[in-house]
């Protein structure tokens, strides 16, 4: 049985002469699933029901159960949503000033163990296939279709590692841009990364103009490891280097996501080793004071603190901005719904 939400218009346009059928079945097909969202094939009023037939013996459309959303402040919707595997998959719609973004998780549970982290407290479980990862946002723009409004921005920094799963995740936002489907720019797609320099390499050289986020967290390999694993197999320096690569190669400017937790990375000497890593760089910075999870004892840095530390950047011209704390009343600290589900 082929899964075919996980597949471009040309693969499945393949797909269907390999059917007997002509190409332009195959963008029928593609259009059905991902401009109209339909998860039947009965539904797919303009194809031959001989045809609808054969399909439904040939292949199938993967739809994720929407277990539960949750509203936010300002337009948050923190959806849960069911894998045929009964495993458990968030996804965030947060309302921005220029419309929708999708905040799109790309595992079940994660292997890198941040120290902060909910995400990856119940272990790892599975990568996301293309088509799950596909229908996430499929099932946000649901609520979407009888307004008309579309998602304008994807970000992959759900629960999960993108380039831990490397193939499915670009061939998700492949599906997203093509124009038969959402049609979403790459450079309205971001892919946020612990920092997995092998992987970060091979997006440079994918061709696709996407947004690279380095979550970096701290301007030292002795925090930085405390904080995260994956920094004792690549390094601050390394990791640099690579997003200077990313940078060189796709003509995108990187953005480096800091976690501000409180007496652990907020310190003002935080601040200017901070300032002397990017210096010479046109990185932009992204400060986001830390969601508290349970059990981890951290805390997030207070308001004054995070001032300081920005304007400590802002003095130096690092271009810094805040994030608003969206997620917050959501429960959405990344991985924190999952987890209250599964215990
Ligand atoms: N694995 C990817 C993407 C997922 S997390 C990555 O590490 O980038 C998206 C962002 O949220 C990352 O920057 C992550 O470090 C951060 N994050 C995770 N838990 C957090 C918390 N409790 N508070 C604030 N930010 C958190």
């Amino acid at each position: 049985m082929k899964d075919i939400k996980g597949l471009l218009p040309n693969d499945l346009c393949n797909f269907v002469i390999s059917l007997g059928e002509p190409a332009y079945r195959g963008d029928q097909i593609f259009s059905w699933i991902h401009k109209h969202g339909v998860c039947s094939f009965q539904d797919m009023k303009n194809l031959p029901l001989t045809f609808r037939e054969e399909l439904e013996r040939t292949s199938y459309i993967t739809c994720l159960n929407v277990r539960s959303k949750d509203k936010g402040r300002k337009g948050t919707v923190k959806y849960l949503l069911e894998t045929h595997d009964n495993n458990a998959v968030e996804a965030v719609r947060m309302k921005y000033g220029y419309g929708v973004t999708a905040c799109l998780s790309t595992q079940i549970g994660c292997k890198m163990a941040c120290s902060f982290c909910a995400s990856g407290m119940s272990g790892f479980i599975r990568n996301l296939t293309a088509s799950e990862i596909t229908d996430e946002a499929l099932r946000i723009r649901e609520d979407l279709i009888q307004d008309n409004i579309n998602i304008r921005n994807i970000v992959l920094m759900g629960v999960g590692e993108p380039l831990d799963n490397y193939e499915a995740s670009i061939q998700a936002l492949r599906i997203f841009n093509s124009k038969e489907g959402l049609g979403i720019s790459f450079r309205r797609m971001t892919i946020s990364t612990c920092g997995l320099i092998p992987g970060i390499k091979r997006l440079a050289e994918e061709g696709i103009p996407v947004t690279l986020s380095v979550s970096l967290h701290a301007a030292t390999d002795d925090i930085r490891q405390k904080l995260m694993p994956i920094n004792r197999q690549y390094p601050i320096k390394q990791l640099m280097n690579a997003a200077a690569y990313f940078q060189e190669r796709t003509g995108r400017r990187v953005t480096f996501e800091y976690a501000l937790i409180r007496d652990i990375n907020d310190s003002d000497s935080d601040a200017y080793r901070l300032v002397d890593l990017l210096q010479k760089r046109s990185g932009h910075v992204n400060l986001i004071p830390l969601n508290p999870v349970i059990g981890k004892g951290y805390i997030r840095s207070t308001s004054t603190r995070i001032n300081k530390f920005r304007n400590i950047l802002k003095a130096a011209s690092i271009p810094v901005t805040v994030r608003r704390g969206l997620g917050l009343d959501v429960n959405a600290a990344c991985g924190q719904l999952r987890r209250r589900y599964c215990r």
